[in-house]
């Protein structure tokens, strides 16, 4: 039994009052959920958010992190710090830090390797653009992003990894994916995880859906059979709007 996960991603927003004065709105109109809740932050908001999650079931994650663990590399920070703050989740290979950043599949599966050392559970990004969708290349591209990001990580390690399926035209766009063109891609997603590590680890996976999810759509995202909840960025921003997709 999978159980879903529904994480915010709040990209480059949010001052410390501001993410503190959210966690207040919501914590108390999240906690009956059967959902794991996650928010991913920015890096100066994580130890207060920390603070502020405390007695709730309010998971924190990171949207990024380098893959060695110390080292001259200005302006970075480890997987060493985000475990000392306490930090559950990682956003690895999210398509704005593949297409701004230069992040490939290599450095993708670099961090994968080094979250899951230091038992940070990674939230893999996959996802193709309009012009890879439109030339019917979304699975082959899809496929081949997991391929590279999970390389070498062994069966017994696979499951604490998140799959994101976001196609990149969805992204902060409003364009939704219909809920089946999101469930035929992440059915073949765990098509592929069943190829690389067999029937029950890909029953096992979670796999969620991004891409311009709000309140108004996450239940019937939500309601596929292959679906495990949602990386939801500009939504993610509104208390009263998370609400709303968590309680979906
Ligand atoms: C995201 O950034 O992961 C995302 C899905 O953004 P949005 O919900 O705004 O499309």
């Amino acid at each position: 039994m999978r159980i879903p996960i529904i994480a915010g991603n709040w990209k480059m927003h949010k001052t410390i009052d501001e993410a503190v004065q959210f966690v207040k709105e919501i914590k108390d109109e999240v906690k009956g959920t059967d959902v794991e809740v996650v928010i991913c932050a920015p890096f100066t908001l994580l130890l207060p958010l920390k603070e502020a999650v405390k007695d709730t079931n309010i998971k924190l994650g990171a949207q990024n992190m380098h893959w060695e663990e110390q080292g001259a590399f200005t302006g970075e920070i480890s997987p060493v710090m985000l475990k000392d703050i306490g930090v559950d989740y990682c956003i690895i290979g999210h398509s704005e830090r593949r297409q701004y950043f230069h992040e490939t599949d290599e450095t993708v599966n670099k961090k994968v390797h080094a979250a899951l050392k230091h038992n940070i559970k990674p939230i893999v990004c996959v996802g193709e653009t309009l012009e890879e969708r439109e030339q019917g290349k979304t699975e082959e591209i899809v496929k081949n992003q997991i391929r590279k990001a999970l390389a070498g990580v062994p069966g017994a390690e696979v499951t604490q990894i998140v799959i994101a399926y976001e196609p990149i035209w969805a992204i902060g766009t409003g364009k939704t994916a219909t809920p089946e063109q999101a469930n035929e891609v992440i059915y073949q997603i765990r098509e592929t995880i069943k190829e690389l590590y067999g029937e029950d680890l890909c029953t096992e996976i979670r796999i969620q859906y991004g891409g311009s999810v709000k309140g108004s759509n996450a239940e019937e995202i939500m309601n596929q059979e292959d679906i495990d909840g949602a990386l939801v960025g500009g939504a993610s921003l509104k208390a009263d709007e998370f609400v709303q997709i968590v309680n979906f």
